[in-house]
C-alpha cells in the first residue's frame, strides 16, 4: 500500500488525524501526511495505533468523533506531547496522559522498552540504540526517573514486541528538575 492510500485509511479509520492548519483554519486536502506522522517512529511503532484505538473507541461510544481534533503531537523532556481539543474530559485526563507517561519507558527510536535516557536533549533510548549512537550521552532510566517509588505501575502487554521484552515498571513523583540535576543534565 502506498504512503497516500495507507494515510486515506488511517483518516477514515480515525479522522482527528487529519492535518489542520491552525492559522487559516482550513483543512489539508490531500493525504500526504497525517499528525501521527510526527510522533517519534519508536513511539508510534510501539503504541500510536493503540492510543488512536482507545480514542475513537471513547468518541464513538459518546457519539462525539466530529468535535475532536488533533492539533500537535510531539516529543518534549523525553516525553510523548499529544495536544488536541474537543473530544470527552476521560481523553484527556486518563486515556492521553497514560501514554504520555508509558512514553518515557520506550526508545523513541525502536519501540523497545528503554533502557537509558539521553542528557542534554532528554529522550529515552533501548541499549542497542543507543550504541549506534554513542555520540549522545546516556544515564540509567531508573536512576532519571526513580525505580520503586512511583505513583502508578504500567505494562505494555499487548505491543507487538517478542513476548519476553514486556516493558513494567513504575512511575516516579521525582520533580523533573530535580531529576535531571541528580544525573548531571
Ligand atoms: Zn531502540
Amino acid at each position: 500500500m502506498d504512503k497516500q492510500t495507507e494515510n486515506k485509511k488511517l483518516i477514515e479509520q480515525y479522522p482527528f488525524l487529519l492535518h489542520q492548519h491552525n492559522l487559516s483554519g482550513t483543512y489539508s486536502t490531500g493525504f500526504e501526511s497525517t499528525v501521527l506522522d510526527d510522533m517519534p517512529v519508536g513511539w508510534r511503532a510501539a503504541f500510536g495505533e493503540d492510543l488512536c484505538k482507545e480514542i475513537i473507541a471513547e468518541l464513538v461510544r459518546n457519539n462525539c468523533v466530529d468535535s475532536y481534533q488533533v492539533l500537535q503531537i510531539k516529543e518534549k523532556y523525553g516525553e510523548l506531547r499529544w495536544y488536541s481539543q474537543g473530544g470527552t474530559e476521560r481523553i484527556h485526563r486518563e486515556i492521553v496522559p497514560k501514554y504520555e507517561k508509558m512514553s518515557r519507558r520506550i526508545c523513541i527510536q525502536c519501540g523497545q522498552p528503554a533502557t537509558l535516557v539521553t542528557k542534554s536533549w532528554v529522550a529515552p533510548w533501548c541499549n542497542a540504540c543507543a550504541e549506534q549512537f554513542p555520540c549522545s550521552k546516556h544515564v540509567d532510566s531508573d536512576a532519571f526517573y526513580g525505580s520503586t517509588d512511583g505513583e502508578g505501575e504500567f505494562s505494555l502487554p499487548y505491543l507487538k514486541w517478542p513476548p519476553t521484552a514486556k516493558v513494567s515498571g513504575s512511575f516516579s513523583r521525582i520533580h523533573r528538575t530535580e531529576a535531571w540535576k541528580s544525573v548531571g543534565v
